[in-house]
């Protein structure tokens, strides 16, 4: 094995092993489930996660922290006391935010309160009832239609009480205090694609920066999908200013191929740099412009907040029938898409840590590259005549007008290229910084 090969296959497992171990935890928009995932997140992991109680009652923009849901036990028994839908099965198997119950009923009007998908027979749905005080199960079809009449014993051990929204935050101090946020919801139970995958991309990017001399501070933000988001917000609106840009990370793990949701910005450098990666990826992708509907990066997005926040994804949450069912398991996710999913990121922020504005010391003919030994430099390479073409791009657009981003768009060239031509450039001062 090369050794990119390996570190595919070591990162890919590394990611993969955490989605396990999160995968059983029942979460929900709030309670104790988010704060197991986030406990469990630090210690795998070995990062300081902060972790924030925001209280029930808040006011966060035009929502109100909710009361805070908890469940010990869930399930239906038939006439012989005989548990016919069991919460300890699957945790889908209860609407996720349902209200307590404790009754006797018959299948008819058990049934109002069962959920199930006759086009997808095999999966339980996943269903939430955040924000009103329902209760209900989910089934899948051929259990739905395999219960017989009678009556039925009703059982939902589950609490709202005043509490606490909670989430995590890791802050990795770098050169400014200007921000780069990376964001994942961690609000699903039992799902993997959506949204674990999110959320162990995210945990290994910690460990990724804390590891690296970083130019920027990144944050990283495990918040529960809309609410916490917004609370997020609300919450630091008067460090939002210091935020340069940011990604929405969710449903990574898939085999489909990336797709790069753009803020609503549409040219913003993490923009830029996220469809330059994926253009010189050897795998097919797409690129999508801002809509108002997804994952969080609605709320970044939104007009009085407008932050260059993209979502990275593979294949979009409408598009795979797994989707918020049980068969979003941990078979549809695959390492070696999780490994290519992180690898774009790193690639990504790479192009947002070392764009910059360079200006050429020859401005007036070409440089006499050979007489500063740039050729013979260049010679010892594999393939000369390639590597000439980043040296004439820059000297030819480091004008003072185009940054590197430019160039690399300009010319086609790959950054990481064009980052090679400014450091020999720089080397032989025939470049200069703007920035000292
Ligand atoms: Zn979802």
């Amino acid at each position: 094995m090369n050794a990119e090969a390996n570190y595919i296959n070591t990162v890919g497992n590394s990611l993969y092993s955490l989605i396990e171990k999160l995968f059983p935890i029942h979460r929900s928009t709030t309670g104790e489930g988010v704060r197991n995932t986030l406990r469990c997140i630090s210690d795998e992991m070995d990062v300081d996660l902060k972790i924030v109680e925001v209280p029930t009652g808040t006011k966060v923009f035009d929502w109100v922290v909710p009361k805070e849901w908890n469940i010990k036990d869930a399930y239906v028994k038939n006439s012989q006391g005989k548990k016919v839908i069991d919460y300890a099965d699957s945790n889908l198997h209860v609407v996720n935010s349902s209200a307590p119950i404790n009754a006797k009923m018959s299948l008819d009007e058990l049934k109002k309160n069962l959920h199930t998908m006759p086009d997808k027979p095999l999966w339980i749905p996943y269903r939430y009832s955040h924000y009103n005080e329902n209760w209900g199960f989910c089934v899948n079809y051929e259990h739905y239609e395999s219960l017989v009449d009678g009556e039925y014993e009703v059982f939902i051990d589950s609490s709202f009480k005043e509490g606490s929204l909670t989430y995590g935050e890791c802050l990795i101090e770098g050169d400014t205090k200007e921000e780069i946020i990376i964001s994942a919801h961690i609000c699903h139970p039992s799902l993997a694609n959506d949204n674990l995958s999110g959320i162990s991309i995210a945990a290994h990017l910690i460990n990724f920066l804390k590891k690296q001399k970083n130019k920027y501070s990144y944050r990283i933000i495990l918040v529960p999908s809309t609410i916490g988001a917004i609370t997020w917000l609300a919450q630091n609106e008067d460090r939002l200013s210091n935020i340069n840009c940011g990604l929405v990370l969710s449903c990574l793990g898939d085999a489909g191929h990336s797709t790069y949701k753009k803020s609503r910005r549409d040219t913003a450098l993490i923009d830029r740099a996220m469809e330059h990666v994926l253009m010189h990826s050897d795998t097919g992708y797409e690129v999508r412009p801002f809509a108002p509907y997804g994952y969080d990066e609605r709320q970044f997005n939104s007009p009085g907040i407008n932050l260059p926040v993209g979502l990275f994804m593979r294949t979009p949450h409408d598009c795979y029938p797994q989707y918020h069912t049980s068969g979003d398991d941990l078979s549809l996710v695959k390492p070696e898409a999780l490994a290519d999913s992180y690898s774009k990121i790193v690639e990504a922020l790479f192009i947002v840590e070392n764009n910059g504005l360079y200006i050429s010391q020859n401005q007036k003919g070409e440089a006499h590259l050979g007489r500063r030994g740039l050729y013979r430099q260049l010679s010892g390479q594999a393939d000369q005549r390639l590597d000439e073409l980043p040296v004439l791009w820059v000297m030819n657009y480091s004008d003072g007008q185009h940054d590197l981003m430019d160039i690399a768009e300009k010319s086609g060239i790959e950054f990481r290229r064009i980052c090679k031509a400014v450091e020999a450039l720089l080397a032989v001062g025939l470049l200069k910084s703007t920035v000292e």
